[in-house]
Formats: C-alpha cells, structure tokens, sequence
C-alpha cells in the first residue's frame, strides 16, 4: 500500500486525482490485477466518472449539495450532511490495471470527492495483483 496527500480547498469538491493514482499505481509496481483507491475519511469519497468538461464536476458539486435529504440531523459536530454523502457515494473504488497502467475508458478520471474541506485528505491505494497460481494476495504483504 501507498498512499499520497491532497489539500482541498472548497467545502464540496471534486478532485481529479487520476495522475497521482497512476503514479502510485508504478510506484506499487502492479503489472497486472487491480488497485484499490481508498480514504481513511468520514467526510470524503473517492469515485470514477467523466474526466473531460469541466461542467461535469461543477454540475456534481452543485448536485451532491442538493442530494442531503431534508431530516434532522442530531450530531453535534453538525456536518452529518458529509458524513452521508461520504457514505453514500462510498470510499473506495477498485480500478482494474493493465500493462501497468489503470484501465479506464476514454473519458473516464478517479476523483477525490471533498465533502467538508477544505481539508488535507489522505488517498491510499492498495495493489491487488494477480500470482502464478491464481490466487489473489495484497501487494504490501
Ligand atoms: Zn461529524
């Protein structure tokens, strides 16, 4: 496992993290397998979608704001509205890799998805390689 560090700098927003996830990824050496991108956090989420206007991510921002349902909340630490959308939109993916390399699609990115920044966040990605007899095991063993 590795893990790198991103200083957010709005309350709600979506990071493009793709180059510092690849580099980790050959920082692992994973030729193979998959990799999971993850955070230790209650307030932020990690995601993979479109990468290439710009709109996209402000159009989710502004959509993930909207998405808290209109409950009372009884934490005192008054930010539950982030610890739902952390749990909602989750905190990890499993990213498939190739030749080295993360496989996604032509417009496809991984975010961090800052939900109570700004903050300094923690991205870990963990290897999952592929051995000779097929079985899996953890690339930090
Ligand atoms: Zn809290």
């Amino acid at each position: 496992m590795t893990e790198f560090h991103v200083r957010t700098k709005k309350k709600i927003e979506r990071r493009d993290i793709t180059d510092l996830v690849v580099a980790a990824a050959r920082a692992l050496g994973v030729s193979s397998g998959a990799i999971l991108v993850s955070v230790p956090h209650t307030t932020a989420a990690i995601t993979v979608g479109e990468n290439y206007d710009p709109d996209v991510t402000t159009d989710l921002e502004r959509a993930w704001a909207k998405w808290v349902p209109d409950v009372p909340f009884d934490h005192e630490e008054g930010n539950s509205a982030a610890h739902f959308l952390s749990e909602a939109i989750g905190t990890s993916r499993l990213v498939p890799v190739d030749d080295g390399e993360p496989k996604l699609g032509r417009w496809q990115g991984i975010f961090l998805v800052e939900l109570d920044g700004p903050r300094e966040r923690t991205i870990e990605v963990t290897a999952l390689t592929g051995s000779e007899n097929g079985k899996r095991k953890t690339g930090n063993e």
